[in-house]
């Protein structure tokens, strides 16, 4: 097995190594580490890995161009994200390939992504140069108050490896529209996507030391030595609950500003009133955008009695005609699962649901390898035991459980930790008021499979984070607050 022409040529363009201050380095140990594509197990490049020392000297970096970057006009960092966003549409092809290649996603879908991604490069430009502040008298009428709000200062991103691409335009185009200079330690898995949106970045005439970029195979001691360097202002991490508190702990310590996106366990009602059609292209969006790995995949479908066996028999039969294949080659709906680690997860959380009780009507089998390929799979009359009504999939599986009244669904879809998103298909508009205000989410789609929009305010309550990413909230994570009194 051997990487195509195209696809060895473009990973040739994407530099191997640390990039700080403007300049590609290598480690400053002489370490390394491999990229695989997933679905083929073929190590595709071979990276700088960056130590603690090289995080500290990004750091240094960001705080050296911190000053002259918060005051270079607003204007001018709206045009460099604009010729961003416009270099990223140009270069479509060649970031969705890299994601594909790198992350195992079908190629269509990466397409998608890179339009999204762009979008909050596109976006930011536009609200770089509409930060304002106010002014008012106090009640006393003995001085002026004026508020205004400055960049936090230098930030530190840490991004997963489910949208190599969005999640560090995400985080990255609000905190450069604010002013704010960064450090960017992408996944571990996907650091090639990230890397390449960095070179275009620079020739989109970022200034050397506002993004660095670092991949490490070692995040916990990167973190930490990051995390507790006074200089850092801010920690802005997308990743798992578990690591995310870990590092909430350690940012206490430092008293950081944080913006936390962390799991989900999504909800997705389909109601007995709800139009079948839409709830089914809605669910297969839902739940096999990514393969099932993402942050908002529904995990839990809850279906109501009388309408549930036409659902499962129509949603099945879509599932079983899913093609599945290589997700850098095109016409695949189902590319491989990031890791081995993924599918044995997978297998467990299915084994455990049929111990539980649950039926599997279609899939349930991992696909003997190359490649960490999983069959796309229903199962239906999933109890509250089963582990995977607690946890997160993340993997092509779509849990089926059935209620019987909106109040029961209501119990169910707030019977978890989590509160990132929930999906709610009804054609009752006073039902569709009381979902917005039961479910315990931070997001809701009404009628629809897909909640991602740059110009929208992305976040969770609960155990899912802390803060928003995206809309006109996104930009207020990297301000912070000044209050000014002048005597009158
Ligand atoms: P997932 O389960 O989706 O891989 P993780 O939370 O493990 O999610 O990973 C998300 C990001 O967090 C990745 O960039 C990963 O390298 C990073 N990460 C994992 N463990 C730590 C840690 N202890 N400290 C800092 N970053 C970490």
């Amino acid at each position: 097995m051997t990487l195509k022409p195209h696809e060895q040529d473009l990973l040739n363009r994407v530099e191997t190594g640390i990039g700080v201050g403007g300049t590609w380095a290598t480690s400053s140990s002489g370490a390394t580490f491999t990229v695989e594509d997933p679905a083929t197990g073929l190590v595709i490049k071979t990276i700088a890995d960056a130590t603690v020392d090289d995080a500290i000297r990004a750091l240094d970096s960001a705080v050296a161009a911190q000053q002259e970057w918060a005051e270079t006009p607003s204007r001018l960092r709206s045009d460099i994200l604009r010729r961003a966003f416009d270099l990223l549409m140009d270069r479509k092809e060649e970031f969705a390939l890299l994601i594909a290649l790198e992350m195992g996603k079908p190629i269509a879908e990466a397409r998608g992504e890179v339009v999204y991604g762009g979008e909050f490069l596109r976006w930011y430009s536009e609200e770089a140069v509409r930060v304002s502040g106010d002014y008012r008298r106090n009640p006393e009428g003995s001085g002026n108050i004026t508020v205004s709000h400055l960049p936090v200062g230098p930030c530190y991103f840490i991004t997963p490896w489910n949208f190599p691409l969005a999640m560090a335009t995400r985080k990255i185009a609000p905190a450069l529209a604010a002013g704010c200079t960064t450090i960017i330690k992408p996944a571990e898995l996907t650091p090639l996507t990230t890397i390449y949106l960095v070179q275009l970045l620079e020739e989109a005439g970022l200034p050397p030391g506002v993004v660095n970029v670092v991949p490490t195979s070692n995040p916990s001691a990167q973190s930490s030595a990051l995390l507790s360097d006074p200089r850092l202002r801010k920690l802005s991490f997308t990743g798992s609950t578990a690591v995310g508190v870990k590092l909430l702990e350690a940012a206490a310590q430092n008293v950081l500003r944080t913006s936390m996106e962390l799991g989900g366990n999504a909800p997705f009602l389909v109601f007995e009133d709800a139009d079948i059609d839409r709830a089914v292209d809605g669910v297969m969006l839902a739940k096999f955008r990514n393969i099932g790995q993402a942050c908002t995949a529904a995990n839990r479908i809850l279906v109501h009695d009388s309408v549930a066996d036409e659902f499962v028999r129509r949603v099945s039969e879509r599932v079983a005609a899913l093609k599945i294949g290589r997700g850098a080659d095109e016409g695949y709906d189902i590319g491989a699962l990031v890791d081995k680690k993924a599918i044995a997860k997978t297998e467990g959380l299915v084994a455990d649901a049929v111990d539980t009780g649950a039926e599997i009507v279609t899939g349930g089998q991992a696909i003997v390898g190359p490649g960490n390929f999983f069959q796309p799979t229903v199962i239906d009359k999933i109890g509250p035991e089963a582990r995977m009504v607690n946890e997160e999939i993340f993997g092509p599986v779509l849990a089926i459980t059935r209620f019987s009244s909106e109040d029961e669904a209501v119990h169910i879809a707030n019977n978890t930790e989590y509160g990132l998103v929930s999906y709610v298909y009804t054609e009752n508009v006073g039902r569709s008021q009381r979902m917005i205000e039961k479910l315990q989410t931070g997001m809701m789609g009404l009628n629809t499979g897909l909640v991602s929009n740059a110009a929208a305010p992305f976040g969770g309550i609960k155990h899912s984070g802390i803060g928003r990413e995206g809309g006109f909230e996104g930009i207020r994570e990297f301000l912070s607050t000044k209050y000014t009194l002048t005597p009158r």
